[in-house]
């Protein structure tokens, strides 16, 4: 399995269930899961199961569907605060957006692996 040779990880090998994840928190529309390839210390994926290719392109109709990715945003960082005192979150756009649907980043503790070049193979 290649599983760099996408620019949709998330419906390509997550929701295909082409890659096993850790699962964090799930809702009937969202899914929380540990970052397959951790930047950070603490490193969690939330991503909507339904497309949504960035924070660029949501339309009003998605706003039901943002409220709950929020939710769980929220309480992934409000887990990861608890547990570590800090957190970030994260959404990349543009040419810093390797996997083209949408996902935020809940990140934590010492980077344990130097930000890939731009535009690489890895999804991020
Ligand atoms: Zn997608």
């Amino acid at each position: 399995m290649n599983q760099e040779v996408t620019d949709d990880f998330y419906c390509d090998f997550v929701f295909s269930g082409k890659v096993d994840v850790e699962r964090v928190s799930e809702t009937e529309n969202v899914l929380a899961f540990k970052h397959t390839r951790p930047f950070w210390e603490t490193h969690i994926v939330v991503v909507p199961k339904r497309h949504v290719a960035s924070l660029l392109t949501i339309l009003p109709e998605d706003e039901r569907l943002l409220i709950e990715l929020l939710e769980v945003v929220n309480k992934v960082a409000t887990e990861t605060v608890e547990r570590t005192g800090a957190a970030r979150v994260i959404t990349n756009l543009g040419r810093y957006q390797e996997s083209k649907h949408l996902h935020f980043h809940v990140c934590s503790g010492e980077k344990i692996r130097p930000d890939q070049p731009v535009r690489s193979l890895d999804h991020s």
